[in-house]
């Protein structure tokens, strides 16, 4: 999930997808267990099992089946849940596939329902049935597959039915990167754009990076941006922290939505707890992205509790908001 950015943007991000699983960085349980699952498959000389990689956006799921198609020397095909709305979309990819090819499916947990179904025969028999006609007319005509590795991502496994979960042979959490990680990111990054920064500049963008690598990269393109025109040659702490300001990333990452929904927690609902469906209208999101998107960082950064009664501001919250922390709360 980009969101609206320009081509040219999409065009230099792709650009600084790492291509192997050596220049990934982070994510060293998942890499590892990776490796072997790549190894073990290439020994038997058979299609790896079917991944499924679960995390919040922008933390490297489509870099990684870019990786594993490539690992294996494999083609690589692109679609999402949202593009298959019909058992009849997944049928059309895949019958085109070829031999040992990785199919990579973003936002499976949105597929259709027919088209989910479908997706079990193929994945466990490698096998679809087609069916022709309607009504008592009907009849299901079998079709073999060609053995095909399923990448699915999803940004969080629970969104997925059981029966889906079940049918990948290994499943990959990416949890958010440290910011020692995010400044290794962002080094490979600025020697690929050719740019001039400090390790207290580096320091500086991986603070505010949100524990995101898309969010790293995107961040150090403003600060590219802001040194061209400011004529600055090297990007020191000062420089990028400058930059960022005028970009409304806090000093903690925060960005808009973050704040706009720890805002609306404690300005609306006094702090909370409130249901989720009630804040996403609040800031006038889909639950989905509220959930998604924005929550997973701030609860890991210990600003916003989950509990059973709703979703509740915790102390820090209010603090960085520049609001005096009722008596009572958490945090
Ligand atoms: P997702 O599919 O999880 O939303 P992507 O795989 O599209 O995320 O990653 C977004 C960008 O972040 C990529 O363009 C890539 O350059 C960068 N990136 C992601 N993970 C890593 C990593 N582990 N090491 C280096 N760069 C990464």
């Amino acid at each position: 999930v980009s969101g609206g950015e320009e081509p040219e943007e999409r065009v230099i991000e792709a650009a600084l997808r790492p291509k192997n699983l050596h220049d990934f960085v982070g994510q060293h349980r998942v890499r590892k267990q990776l490796a072997l699952v790549l190894e073990a498959s290439r020994i038997r000389g058979r299609s790896a099992d079917h991944v499924l990689l679960s995390g919040p956006p922008g933390l490297g799921k489509t870099t990684l089946s870019m990786i594993i198609a490539a690992e294996m020397n494999v083609p690589l095909r692109i679609s999402s849940g949202p593009a298959i709305q019909h058992a009849g979309d997944l049928a059309a990819i895949l019958s085109s596939l070829s031999e040992g090819e990785v199919l990579f499916l973003d936002e499976i947990h949105r597929m259709s329902r027919p088209a989910e179904e479908m997706l079990y025969m193929a994945m466990e028999d490698f096998r679809v049935d087609i069916v022709v006609g309607k009504g008592a007319g009907a009849t299901a005509i079998p079709l073999e597959l060609p053995p095909f590795t399923l990448v699915g991502a999803t940004t969080r496994a629970g969104l997925l039915p059981g029966p889906l979960r079940d049918r990948f042979g290994f499943t990959g959490h990416l949890e958010f990167y440290s910011v020692e990680e995010l400044e290794l990111v962002l080094r490979r990054s600025a020697g690929l754009l050719d740019l001039k920064v400090t390790s207290a500049g580096f320091a500086e963008i991986a603070g505010r990076s949100r524990g995101t690598p898309r969010i790293a990269n995107r961040l150090l393109r403003r600060v590219r941006d802001w040194a061209l025109v400011h004529a600055v040659e090297q990007i020191d702490a000062r420089a990028a922290s400058a930059a960022l300001d005028m970009y409304e990333v806090d000093q903690r990452g925060l960005d808009r939505l973050d704040r706009s929904v720890l805002d609306a927690l404690i300005t609306k609902f006094n702090g909370g707890p409130v249901g989720l469906s009630t804040l996403a209208i609040a800031v006038g999101e889909e639950p989905e992205t509220v959930e998604t998107v924005a929550e997973p960082f701030l609860v890991r950064e210990g600003l916003l509790g989950r509990t059973p009664r709703g979703r509740i501001a915790l102390a820090p919250a209010w603090t960085h908001l520049g609001y005096a922390v009722p008596a009572g709360v958490f945090g």
